[in-house]
């Protein structure tokens, strides 16, 4: 008889996830985490990111406070105050994560294991364990390009430790963390300059609605280098930083942070020795229910490099468990997902793009909201919101939002029930607006 019934690798979300619902329908479980219990999402992603959003959104209401009677004289921000709140919040957010395992009986080894073959693992402190099932969930890490003087930058990790804020910073990368970073840089008072490889930020999301991010980011003030790379970076004795560029002039700054994607956690994981299948960028092929070529070893989250969000990784997680140890066989459906990025604003989106449908369907309509928000016009803050609905022209179907303006992402999860749920334009238009609201516009766009 195998030492567990599950053991998982990797204590993030998915992995977190797996092992207690699979142990709550009896079986026995194990979870090896390296680093600490929370994963990417908890320790070093979606949370403390989140936490550094909020903070960084005082700047401009401190700012706009003035307008609606508030007397602020001096505003001072101490990014040591914030950095340690956050990180205690993290602290406890892990001992929150410990707790909910251990209170469902999943056995905890806090330290690396390696798979040494299709029913085995083994721990970094040497001991073997059998498991009639393996679970990997080992997530994703910040890839950083091979590049003369590399050392001296910095991934989306480092940003939550810096010891001070740096004066001037280049984010590297057109993405998630690159735009929610230069977002939370500038609101801290750096100067954020974005380098992208081409002139395309947020591939995959509306182009219009990123388009007002870009205009809305060069008003205020981050300087965008479109089509140009980073070359090699040297360090300057005063601890200042010389990047040599192609594409563009050489830059001087403070700090450099690389946001160019991530890359999955198999790297030594003994993927070869158990004979699971490695895909080109490291990611583990799984089927649609997470399971490798192997017939005992499986994999959700990150590290099969499907659908990078926390949310996806929890319900591979679920349906992983609920399939192999719950006698209720699912699939993860992947259609319709709405995700959002906590750029300043926030954007979100759900379905498909104006651009995608046009592709994908006969004829398109859409519907355009361009509006100031209340509060951005008594504020003085010229800032305009955009919604947009991306309608199926044969049916009027609602086939995808995208918005962006304050609380979109708030906003979207509801508008998403309505765009998973194949709602048409006409039951939008048969909703009663909730006034005054932003989130009125959905209902009243002609
Ligand atoms: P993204 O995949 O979002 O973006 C990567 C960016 O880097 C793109 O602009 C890409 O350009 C560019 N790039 C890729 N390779 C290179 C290279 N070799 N040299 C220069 N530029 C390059 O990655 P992130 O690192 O921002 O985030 C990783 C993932 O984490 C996201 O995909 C997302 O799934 C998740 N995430 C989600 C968040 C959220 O839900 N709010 C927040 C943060 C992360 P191109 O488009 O041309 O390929």
């Amino acid at each position: 008889m195998a030492d567990f019934d599950l053991f998982v690798i990797g204590a993030g979300s998915g992995g977190v996830r797996a092992a207690r619902v699979a142990s709550s329908y009896g079986a026995r479980v194990a979870i090896a985490e390296e680093h600490k219990v929370g994963g990417t999402c908890v320790i070093r992603g979606c949370v403390p990111k989140k936490l550094l959003v909020y903070g960084a959104h005082f700047a401009e209401d401190l700012d706009d406070a003035a307008m609606f009677g508030w007397d602020v004289p001096e505003k001072r921000f101490d990014w040591a105050v914030l950095r340690d709140n956050v990180l205690s919040e993290v602290g406890r957010l892990e001992g929150a994560y410990t707790e909910t395992l251990t209170n469902h009986d999943v056995t905890i080894f806090k330290e690396r294991a390696t798979l040494i073959g299709s029913n085995s693992v083994r721990l970094a402190s040497g001991k073997t364990i059998t498991a009639e099932k393996i679970l990997i969930a080992t997530g994703a890490r910040p890839l950083m390009p091979e590049l003369p003087g590399i050392e001296h930058a910095i991934s989306s990790n480092e940003t939550f430790h810096l010891e001070k804020l740096p004066k001037r910073i280049i984010i590297a990368g057109g993405g998630y963390i690159a735009n929610e970073f230069a977002g939370i840089f500038h609101q801290f008072g750096s100067h954020v300059t974005l380098v992208n490889r081409t002139d395309v930020l947020l591939r995959g999301y509306d182009q219009q609605v990123v388009d007002r991010l870009i205009q809305i980011s060069i008003r205020k003030g981050i300087e965008f280098k479109f089509h140009a790379t980073i070359e090699a970076i040297e360090k300057r004795n005063d601890g200042s930083l010389h990047v040599r560029m192609t594409g563009c002039d050489d830059i001087h700054t403070d700090q450099i942070l690389f946001a160019v994607g991530r890359q999955p956690n198999t790297e030594g994981l003994g993927c070869d020795a158990a004979g699971v299948d490695v895909g080109e960028k490291g990611e583990i092929k799984v089927d649609a229910d997470n399971r490798t070529n192997v017939p005992s070893i499986f994999a959700v989250g990150d590290v099969t490099n499907r659908v990078q969000l926390t949310p996806v990784a929890i319900r591979e997680g679920q349906a992983f468990a609920d399939t192999f140890f719950g006698k209720k066989p699912h699939q993860v459906d992947y259609d319709c997902i709405p995700s959002a990025v906590f750029s300043h604003p926030p954007l979100a989106g759900v379905g498909m793009t104006e651009g995608q449908a046009r592709n994908r369907l006969g004829t398109v309509k859409t519907f355009t909201s361009d509006f100031r928000p209340m509060k951005n016009v008594l504020a003085g803050r010229n800032e305009r919101s955009l919604y947009k609905l991306v309608l199926d022209g044969e049916t009027d179907r609602v086939v995808g939002v995208h918005m962006i303006g304050p609380d979109a992402p708030e906003i979207m999860q509801a508008a998403a029930i309505a765009v998973k749920a194949r709602l048409k334009k006409s039951d939008f238009d048969a909703t009663v607006a909730l006034h005054p609201t932003m989130s009125e516009e959905l209902v009243l766009m002609r």
